[in-house]
């Protein structure tokens, strides 16, 4: 009986952090300034009016909650380590791995409803060296922010080339494979680089648990610089694939 009113401080602390929803508001607001207002209370205002929920109020999730079904706050919850060397991330550590359905089908559309390819553009994949053209959207200068990097990466010496071409791809109206959730490549902010020297965790005996990787660091910070995050830096690493999530970048 004693421990009870703990009990009940703990309880509704989980319910709702008003502190950490507002701090993640922020860090959204300031990451897609053409989309979002403002930060009310627990609400992300959206320049149209609209308005989502930050903290659902179910508190710390388990993993695979997290992972299927995270609210805006929880997309945050994982640090990203923009610009650091590679390293194997801790079990689970996947920054920026959860993604909230509502958010980027509100941001860019949903694919499967034509929505996502009514604005997306070509981008001339390193100009020099390749050529190809792959499709990224034009939303919060997305392919802009491509071509960038694009234009960057042609300057690296040839002993690149074998990670950068041909990109195995960008946009894909699919799911995430062995899942049901949207993939990050159904909304055109998503490249897969080349898969000659890739290493993605489904594909590897062991697992998550054999880090590997062979991207070289150059090329990630490029990404990081424009607002990419890499999936060489998570647990379940996919190191050929790169995605625009300027929140977790602070670029
Ligand atoms: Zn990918």
């Amino acid at each position: 009986m004693i421990q009870l009113p703990w009990v009940l401080v703990a309880f509704f602390c989980l319910l709702a952090d008003p502190v950490a929803a507002q701090t993640a508001g922020e860090r959204l607001r300031a990451a897609y300034p053409e989309q979002l207002l403002a930060v009310d209370g627990n609400d992300l205002v959206w320049k149209d009016g609209t308005r989502m929920r930050i903290d659902d109020g179910r508190g710390a999730k388990p993993f695979e909650q997290w992972l299927a079904d995270p609210d805006l706050k929880d997309m945050l919850a994982i640090p990203y380590p923009r610009g650091e060397a590679a390293a194997a991330p801790t079990v689970n550590e996947d920054p920026g791995r959860a993604r909230n359905a509502a958010f980027f089908t509100r941001m860019y559309g949903n694919c499967a409803m034509g929505e996502v390819a009514a604005n997306l553009v070509d981008v001339v994949w390193l100009p020099k060296k390749s050529g190809q053209k792959l499709k990224v959207t034009r939303i919060n200068g997305v392919a802009d922010k491509v071509a960038a990097i694009s234009r960057l990466l042609d300057e690296l010496p040839a002993s690149f080339d074998e990670f950068l071409k041909p990109s195995q791809g960008t946009y894909v109206c699919r799911p995430i494979a062995g899942t049901s959730q949207a993939s990050a490549h159904g909304y055109g902010i998503a490249i897969d680089l080349a898969t000659r020297r890739a290493d993605y965790w489904r594909w590897t005996a062991g697992g998550a648990a054999k880090y590997r990787n062979q991207m070289p660091i150059e090329i990630v910070r490029i990404f990081e610089a424009h607002g990419f995050i890499w999936g060489g830096r998570w647990w379940h690493y996919d190191t050929m694939h790169f995605e625009y999530r300027p929140e977790l970048t602070g670029r």
